[in-house]
């Protein structure tokens, strides 16, 4: 029998993060790629550079309706300008004015090009028409309501680098400058292990002391939404032999994800399987709340983790996070730790965890010594955001976390947070 890795000194939440932010580093890009249709693209991660295929804009661009002017020509006012022509926005190049001269205006559109020598446009709100003369009420600096070809990029410029998240702004601007199709990085396969002689699949009628395996499907939907491709494996009951032999079908995949069976019980056995399988274990335990015992490691390869077709990084072997099993623990050490490992091997680059801050609304009392991820409700709106725990049984209450639409952060040395006190919130 192997024993469970030495223990170490558990360290913080953010020097845990750190070393899965350092070892997210070593696994990153390192993915095949695809061809993807440019609507498919949406919340996959850019595996190639866009460029702007010409000057945006690509002519100087009115964004009024008004007049084209020599703003020079508004110093006295009011001034009468004569109406040499009109530009509509898409205007054939042969109709437009090829100058506008001094004394001279063209009535102009909304995305229509500023035709030369005209340096600024005034609003038609400012202007009265009279025949084939305007009267202009207000005068205009150089450049205004105009913006000028290339000032939003230049042709042959980087609009998207590899590695971003394609979003609806991201494809607007691949469709603007024509990219019909993007390479993206194939979706990382992440396998998920469930633990425990208890737990049993949802559509079993359970036993009455069994309970339903739900941290699978809490995963998977995270899995989905980082970008990977969850690989649900069977249950693995309590029992070394049976459990490594899911783990080692589990170190197929790109990343690996136990929950259950890291804590201090008899039946805990996720670390003594993994040590026998020659893990290293980067850290086994942090100091959070929910979710201490959290274990990130890696198998090297040739011990069980098999490199794949397309896969990263082979010679390494493979990366695994033991996550407690209690539902409230794994959704948030997953959130945690697993994200940006799995982040990182689906191509993006690397991102901070971001927080809101909200006033709280009713006052918090705990001990000191862990940053607590606590499930809570935020509301209001505008200036007005307030954030309330739910109130809950531990982590283990998946009902709780259900009603709440966030996790008030507290950090490690606060005892009492008093009611209106500012509060760090983490979405999800
Ligand atoms: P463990 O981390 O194995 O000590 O489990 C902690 C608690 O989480 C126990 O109450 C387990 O029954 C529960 N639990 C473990 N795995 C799951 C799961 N897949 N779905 C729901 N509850 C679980
Ligand atoms: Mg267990």
């Amino acid at each position: 029998m192997a024993a469970s890795p030495e223990p170490q000194a558990i360290p913080s939440f953010e020097d845990a993060r750190h070393i899965v932010e350092a070892h997210a580093a070593i696994v990153r890009g390192s993915r095949a790629t695809e061809i993807v249709d440019l609507l498919s693209g949406a919340g996959r991660v850019l595996a190639e550079p866009v460029l702007a295929d010409r000057d945006m804009p690509p002519f100087p661009r009115s964004t009024r309706d008004g007049f084209a002017v020599r703003a020079a020509d508004l110093a006295k006012l009011p001034a009468t300008l004569e109406i040499i022509g009109e530009i509509r926005a898409g205007e054939k190049p042969e109709e437009i004015p090829a100058s506008v001269e001094r004394g001279q205006a063209v009535s102009i559109m909304t995305g229509a090009p500023v035709p030369p020598r005209a340096d600024a446009v005034v609003m038609v709100e400012y202007t009265s028409r009279q025949g084939a003369r305007v009267e202009i009420a207000k005068g205009v600096t150089i450049g205004e309501n105009v913006v000028a070809r290339g000032a939003e990029a230049r042709q042959g410029s980087l609009l998207l680098d590899k590695g971003i998240l394609l979003n609806e702004a991201a494809i607007a601007l691949a469709a603007s400058v024509g990219k019909l199709q993007l390479q993206v990085y194939k979706r990382p396969q992440v396998a998920v292990i469930t633990t425990g002689d208890e737990i049993v699949d949802p559509e079993t009628v359970p036993g009455p002391t069994q309970i339903r395996n739900s941290n699978s499907y809490s995963l998977a939907v995270q899995i989905r939404k980082a970008g990977g491709d969850p690989v649900l494996l069977p249950i693995a009951p309590d029992e070394r032999q049976r459990l490594r032999e899911v783990i080692e079908e589990g170190l197929k995949s790109d990343l690996l994800l136990l929950t259950g069976g890291v804590s201090m019980g008899r039946y805990d056995l996720v670390e003594e399987v993994l040590t026998e399988m020659k893990a290293e274990f980067f850290f086994t335990g942090a100091k959070i709340q929910p979710g201490r015992p959290v274990v990130f490691g890696r198998v090297p390869h040739g011990a069980g983790a098999i490199a794949r077709e397309g896969s990263s990084v082979p010679s390494l072997g493979r990366y695994f996070f033991g996550l407690p099993g209690n539902p409230v623990s794994t959704m948030v050490t997953f959130e945690l730790f697993a994200k940006p490992m799995l982040e990182a091997l689906a191509g993006m680059s690397p991102r901070k965890l971001i927080f809101v801050h909200a006033r709280l609304k009713s006052e918090i009392r705990i001990r000191t010594g862990l940053k607590r991820f606590l499930p809570a409700i935020l509301s209001g709106e505008f200036e007005n955001s307030e954030v309330e725990l739910v109130a809950w049984q531990g982590s283990g209450d998946i009902a709780a976390v259900a009603r709440a639409n966030c996790y008030a952060v507290i950090p490690p040395d606060r005892e009492r947070i008093a009611v209106g006190e500012w509060v760090a919130v983490m979405m999800r």
